[in-house]
């Protein structure tokens, strides 16, 4: 096993096996012989963990110095937008009755408010931000303290920050690094990487592979991954999943997992907004959305049927996947 891919691997491995955290996607960092070692940093935040890697060597003291920005940017969307944390402006904002967020909220914040209410009005609702009461309805808001859930797309939101942060701070010299925060990725500066689809049977049944599909990454483009296989509840044996149809407050079903790829002009945060909304749509009606509305985007479905996996592709997708386990469909 390469030295940078082993570190990185052994890295993954012991934060995610510590935290219990939901890494949908394992990055594998091994395409480029020539490479030192690529540096990496993990952290737990947001309930999660975070992970930074630079593939090209930048001397310790600057990826410490970066490291600590990404850590601050992260740490300020923490504070402004969890509903995790009565004190947040967030919950606070919440308890106080407001209803026009896109004014009352922090000015930093504002285009991720906007961008999700944005997203709930092209998805008729289907993307859904006053999901609290919903999720409190069915017993799945416990440790939540806003009615206005950020969950789904905050984390993206805070992704595309810090690789400003990055961007503005290694100017135009040569870099490449990937953000990685909770399954949240995005390839901030030049070069290609790799990413696995996590397979979301694996925990029923574990003779099947860990990994069902690799994606590769352009340099500026991030990807995003929703499913009902880290977060759910169980009733009368049946798994219900965390992500519920903003239209009718029922859990999503007939879907194990979705992934978006964005271009840098959708960034991460539509990359998380996205694979929320194309969960609850399912193939056929996300196809037809994102070519309405986001034409740029890639996805791939993975149907909740263990007995029989395969994958649903919108017809660009297909050109990304490097490794396939299942047998693959295209959409309209
Ligand atoms: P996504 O698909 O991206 O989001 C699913 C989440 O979105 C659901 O959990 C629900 O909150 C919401 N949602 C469900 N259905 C819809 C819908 N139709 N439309 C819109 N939203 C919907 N977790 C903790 O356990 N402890 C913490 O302290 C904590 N702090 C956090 C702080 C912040 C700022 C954020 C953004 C998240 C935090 N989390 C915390 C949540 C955690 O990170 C979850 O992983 C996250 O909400 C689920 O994201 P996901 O990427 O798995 O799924
Ligand atoms: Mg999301």
């Amino acid at each position: 096993m390469r030295p940078g891919f082993k570190k990185a691997a052994i890295y993954a491995a012991v934060i995610s096996a510590a935290i219990g955290a939901e890494i949908a996607i394992l990055h594998l960092c091994f395409d480029r012989e020539d490479e030192e070692a690529p540096q990496a940093m993990c952290w737990p935040v947001m309930g999660t963990v975070a992970q930074m890697t630079s593939r090209k060597h930048v001397d310790e003291l600057e990826f410490g110095e970066l490291y600590a920005r990404v850590q601050a940017s992260y740490s300020r969307v923490e504070k402004l937008l969890s509903a995790w944390n009565p004190e947040s402006e967030l919950s606070r904002l919440s308890a106080a009755g407001c209803t026009n967020w896109t004014e009352a909220a922090s000015p930093e914040v504002r285009p991720c408010y906007k961008a999700a209410l944005r997203l709930a009005e092209e998805s008729g609702g289907a993307f859904n931000p006053r999901i609290g009461e919903k999720l409190r309805a069915l017993g799945m808001g416990r440790g939540r303290y806003s009615r206005f859930d950020l969950g789904a797309i905050a984390k993206g939101f805070a992704v595309d920050m810090a690789a400003e942060e990055v961007e503005r701070a290694m100017g135009g010299r040569y870099f490449s690094f990937l953000l990685d925060l909770g399954g949240n990725l995005r390839a901030v500066g030049a070069g290609e990487w790799r990413t696995g689809v996590r397979n979301p049977f694996r925990g029923v049944d574990a003779s099947q592979p860990d990994i069902c599909a690799v994606i590769m990454l352009l340099g500026g483009e991030s990807v995003a991954t929703s499913g009902n296989y880290e977060r759910f509840v169980e009733k009368d044996g049946k798994r219900l999943s965390h992500i519920l149809d903003g239209r009718t407050g029922e859990h999503v079903s007939g879907i194990a997992g979705v992934t978006v790829v964005t271009p840098r002009e959708y960034g991460a945060t539509l990359a998380d907004g996205l694979s929320t909304t194309l969960f609850v749509m399912g193939p056929e009606a996300g196809a037809a959305f994102l070519k309405r509305f986001y034409p740029l985007a890639l996805a791939l479905w993975i149907p909740d049927d263990p007995a029989s996996p395969r994958i649903i592709v919108t017809p660009d997708m297909a050109y990304r996947l490097e490794r396939i386990e299942w047998p693959a469909e295209k959409t309209r």
